[in-house]
This record gives structure tokens, sequence and C-alpha cells, in this order.
């Protein structure tokens, strides 16, 4: 055990999130961040920020912001949260509700922060394995359970669940608490924040670093009934009392303003989704439906871990898990047109 390290922390297994690199420029395909820059409100909040704001504190509840999230979600400021990207938001929440004598449930195939919060905050999960085409086993969450979790559409293999098949599940465990983790809701699946009235179970988290081009703001928001949003409160506020900043705010009330440019980015994703899937598949790729902004591939020939080094080589990064089940797969980003050409390009020469 390394010198001063408390049991926990030996025995921790931290997330590994997608290469960052900082040396070369990359077309970088690999985490997910959008390829097209903020909405243009965003530029001008940051000309126009008066700096004296950052001498005081922020809000500790981020009112306006909560109220912007509430007003656009159609639902009441207590029914909101609002936190430090999605990933935070999530920290809380397991802590808030999956401590229970019961272990909780998520799919095999999932979002891996997961099974690090679990260790953390010494939460007993349960992995419900995904079928052969890596769908949702639904017959698999039907048991006892301290909570459920998953990603709609599921990460990273980018197969949605629709709105029925969200009911159900909520219906079935009245007394755990269902997290829909909705990163890439809107690449094309359906939210259940419309079910948040009828399922005091129900917590849907949401983020802005993907269909809202702002990964590096960390902005991330749950919604909920005021119950487990009052719950999140008290982890929050016995853990940071100001998780968002003065100028995080501003940017995140201005960028949710441009509806207009939000659906327009999205569409484009969505558009080169269709055709990079169609053009992999002409590659002899097979791909899994995706309702995100990634596509989850297999080569029927060559190995995903070459794929993965030959397109770095060409200076294409996309992301590779050496993990059961999935270490034949890759997951690729969609770009920008010209990067998604470039990407087929690269493919057609690697595959000769
Ligand atoms: C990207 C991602 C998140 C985290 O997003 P942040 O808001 O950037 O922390 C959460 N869940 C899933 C499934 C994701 O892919």
């Amino acid at each position: 055990m390394a010198k001063y390290w408390s049991k926990l922390v030996e025995s921790l297994d931290p997330y590994v999130p997608g290469e960052q690199p900082q040396d070369q420029q990359y077309i970088k395909l690999n985490t997910n961040e959008s390829p097209y820059p903020p909405p243009p409100a965003v530029a001008q909040v940051l000309k126009s920020f008066d700096a004296d704001r950052l001498r005081r504190y922020p809000d500790p509840q981020s009112g306006q912001l909560v109220q912007a999230l509430a007003d656009y979600h159609d639902l009441d400021p207590r029914q909101v949260f609002v936190g430090n990207g999605s990933d935070e938001v999530l920290a809380h929440a397991f802590q808030a509700f999956f401590k229970q004598d019961e272990a909780i449930l998520f799919p095999d195939i999932s979002y891996s922060f997961y099974p690090v919060y679990c260790n953390l905050y010494q939460i007993a999960f349960e992995t419900v394995a995904l079928d052969d085409d890596f769908r949702i086993d639904f017959d698999g969450f039907r048991r006892a359970n301290g909570g459920i979790i998953l990603p709609n559409p599921n990460a990273p293999t980018g197969i949605a669940l629709n709105l029925a098949e969200i009911r159900e599940m909520l219906a079935d465990n009245p007394e755990s608490v269902v997290i829909i983790d909705e990163a890439y809701v809107d690449f094309g699946a359906e939210s259940a924040r419309s079910l948040i009235a009828e399922f005091e179970n129900l917590l849907v988290v949401q983020t802005y670093s993907k269909s809202r081009n702002l990964a590096g703001l960390r902005l991330g928001f749950a919604l909920g009934n005021e119950n487990l949003i009052e719950a999140l409160q008290r982890v929050k506020n016995s853990f940071n009392s100001y998780p968002i900043d003065s100028l995080t705010s501003a940017i995140g009330l201005a960028a949710l303003a441009d509806e207009t440019y939000f659906q327009d980015c999205n569409r484009r994703v969505i558009e080169s989704r269709e055709r990079l899937s169609g053009a992999l598949g002409e590659l002899g790729f097979e791909v899994f439906p995706s309702s995100a902004n990634f596509v989850f591939t297999r080569h029927r020939q060559c190995a995903a871990e070459t794929l993965y080094l030959e397109l770095k080589k060409a200076g294409i990064l996309v992301r590779y898990f050496s993990k059961p089940r999935i270490d034949d797969c890759l997951r690729i980003t969609i770009g920008t047109e010209a990067e998604c050409e470039k990407l087929i390009e690269a493919l057609k020469t690697i595959l000769g």
C-alpha cells in the first residue's frame, strides 16, 4: 500500500477518459465532443463578461440557470438540479439513491464510470448482459434491485430504448430510483423527461457536453421529482456549495437561448452519421443502429485494435476498448463532413 493512502483509495480503479493529446493535431473522433463550435452567443458572453463579477462567490443555487432549464423543459425549478458536468450529477445521484441493501443494476456494456462510482461509494452492483445484438435485455432487469441506471441511447453502442420500454421499467420498480442518463438523447432518442410527472422514481440526467457543443464548460443537470432533487441538493451542499461558477452560469444561459443553432447542429450530426454508417457498411463494417453522435462498429476481417493503431498513425483518433465482448469494436464520434470523409479515405488505404 502506498504511504498515507487509505484502504479505499488503494482499492480504487479510476475511470480513464479518452485520449486528449496535447502534442499533435489529430482529427479527434474519440470522445464524442461536438465537431461544431458553441452558439455565437457564447463568444458574446466571453467578450462582455465583467471580470469584477469573479470577485464574488457565485449564486450557490444557480437560480437563473435552474429557472431557464425548468422553463425549457417545462418543469418547476424544484425539479431541476445543476452540476459541474453530468459526471458530477451522476456521482451525487449514486451517493443519494444507490447505497441500498440490494445491488443496483446496469448493462454489462455501458458507461464505464458507473462501476467506478460504485467502488468509490461502496455500492454493490450487478450487470445485466446485453443480448448478442447489443440490445438491452429487458427481462434481465426484472429482479430485486437497489436502483437501475442506463444511458439512453446506450453508450458505447448508440442503441436507444423507446419511451414505452422506459415507462415499463419505471412502473416495474416503484421502490427504486431509475436513472436515465440522456447524454446523447438529442441525437435521435426520446427523452424520458415527459414521464417525470407520472413517476416519482425517475431521474433524467443530461449534459451540455455533447449536443450543446460545450464539453470544456463542464455543465450537466438532472430533472426529476422534487423529492429526488432535494436529495441531490443535500449531497451537493455537503460537498461543494458552488459547483457552477459565474461564467459557466452565464454561458449556460446564453447557449440555451439559441434553439435554432442547437437543432441545426444536431441535424447535421445526424445526417453525417447516416452517411458515415453507409460508407462504413460499404467497406465491410457492421454498424450498429445509432441514435447518438457516434457509431459503434466492427470490421468483418480486420481487428479493431489494428484499425485503431493504424488510424492513429494516420492522424485520426477513434475509441478502442480492450474489454470483453467489445474488443472487436470501435466507437467513432461523428465529425464534420470533411472529417468523416478523411476517415473513410484513411480506412480505404488501411484496408487496402
Ligand atoms: C459523456 C457522458 C457523460 C458525461 O458528460 P459530462 O457532462 O461531460 O460529465 C455522462 N454519461 C454518458 C453516458 C456519457 O457518454
